[in-house]
């Protein structure tokens, strides 16, 4: 007793948001009280440190001496290594999320198989087992290698189609194993030879395809597909918060009938895109959208008291970097000025074929001579000059650095809040965060 005791005191030093909610009884009580009835699992895809360092610079308050802390520094218990199953030291989503679904390292490209290509169980298709309610909430298409993870299970991540076949082969009691399915990708559910959707709503499911009609979803099961292949980006978007009200109708209808809890799977999706892309305003606009959601399953987690909620990314994208160019300096506030992401930019450049229209149309700061001449130059070339040109006049003005148009290795962060988070205290590698689920779904 006394060691426990001891323990706890030491996890409330480290948690003291998870520990505000645990209950009084939770010394005499250790075993039940520990396990959480609901688990929300949030992903940011490509969220890096520098990723979440740069959104607070980015969203600190000006007018007030204090740099604000962000969800993410609120949330903050550890860390996770996340190399893959060879010796290549940097992980893509696919594996990474295999890691995360269900415990066991993976090559790059695998979804939910392990090295030998053989089907891996996931901690979703647990909580189905269990009688859980399971959900998926992303802005990729949703059978993108991150939710595929957790869902099917198939040699490459580029097998789109089978992937999005599997959902509806993967059977759990004669049903699909996931109950609400929210995100992208009508082009793999609605094709020629095969309609998913149709074969969905034979199974009961409600389907609407209009992110702005959520409402018309009263009931689980559920799918919603509100694009072809990804989302909009969050920056391009006329409603730049998508992730968050996709995920709080999801918590609206997971508490319909919640008797057995639930899991949820959440993706910042597109973090790695904008950062793909070497594109900062970007990955800034996503990045708001995430934290908004995170905050959505905190506030879920404080009011229910029975929720776990665990964040994490799968690794981080485009060696990020704030500041850069041996300038010590990182100009947030031209960050803001940045309407539109480089794609958008580019395309309609190109479109138009009017460089400084479009820069000035999107981007409240003005292109200096040799900027406006670089843009032009590119712009007579192919779409790809355009854009990395965009991407170096944007970089150089806000000195945000880039070393990579891939991935990177960096150890990621761990958030956590709510009954069980002290499981992820300290240093941990991908698969112990997927490992801590599995031990609260017995
Ligand atoms: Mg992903
Ligand atoms: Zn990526």
């Amino acid at each position: 007793m006394k060691n426990i005791s001891i323990g706890l005191l030491l996890l409330c030093g480290l948690l003291t948001t998870a520990c505000a909610t645990t209950p009084q009884n939770t010394v005499t009580n250790t075993q039940s009280s520990h396990v959480p009835k609901n688990i929300i699992f949030l992903i940011g895809d490509g969220m890096g440190v520098e990723h979440t360092t740069a959104y607070r610079y980015y969203t600190d308050d000006l007018t007030t001496e204090a740099v604000e802390t962000t969800i993410f520094d609120q949330l903050l218990v550890g860390m996770a290594s996340t190399y893959p199953d060879d010796d290549t030291v940097v992980t893509d989503s696919a594996a990474s999320a295999t890691a995360l679904s269900s415990g066991v390292k993976s090559y790059n490209g695998a979804i939910g198989v392990d090295a030998h290509k053989e089907p891996l169980a996931t901690v979703l298709e647990k909580a189905k087992q269990l009688g859980k309610q399971t959900a998926i909430v992303v802005t990729s298409q949703i059978n993108h290698a991150t939710p595929a993870a957790f869902i099917a299970h198939n040699e490459s991540r580029q097998n789109y189609d089978q992937i999005a076949d599997n959902y509806l082969s993967n059977l759990i009691n004669d049903k699909p194993i996931v109950d609400l399915m929210f995100g992208g990708g009508t082009k793999y559910f609605i094709r020629d030879d095969r309609n998913l959707v149709k074969e969905f709503e034979d199974y009961g499911y409600q389907y609407t395809d209009d992110l702005q009609q959520l409402d018309n979803i009263t009931a689980l099961p559920a799918l919603g597909l509100f694009a072809p292949v990804g989302l909009p980006f969050a920056i391009d978007s006329a409603q730049p918060h998508r992730l968050e009200p996709m995920a709080q109708k999801a918590l609206s209808l997971l508490s319909q009938h919640n008797d057995n809890g639930f899991f949820m799977m959440i993706e910042g999706s597109q973090i790695d895109w904008c950062s793909h892309a070497n594109d900062v305003a970007c990955a800034m606009g996503e990045l708001d959208d995430f934290a908004a959601t995170i905050k959505a399953a905190r506030d879920f987690a404080q009011q229910q008291g029975d929720t776990l909620v665990v964040v994490t990314a799968d690794h981080s994208t485009g060696g990020l970097s704030i500041g850069g160019y041996g300038q010590y300096l990182w100009k947030r506030d031209l960050v803001h000025q940045i309407h539109a992401s480089i794609e958008t930019l580019s395309k309609e450049m190109i479109k138009t074929n009017d460089v400084v229209a479009t820069w000035n149309k999107y981007i409240d700061f003005a292109l200096t001579t040799e900027e406006k001449q670089k843009l032009l130059n590119a712009s007579k070339q192919k779409d790809k000059m355009l854009r990395d040109a965009l991407v170096e006049v944007i970089s150089h003005r806000t000195i945000t650095g880039w070393t990579s148009r891939g991935h990177t290795a960096g150890d990621v962060q761990i958030f956590a809040y709510g009954v069980g988070a002290e499981k992820f205290a300290g240093h941990l590698d991908n698969t112990d965060i997927a490992k801590a689920i599995f031990s609260f779904l017995k």
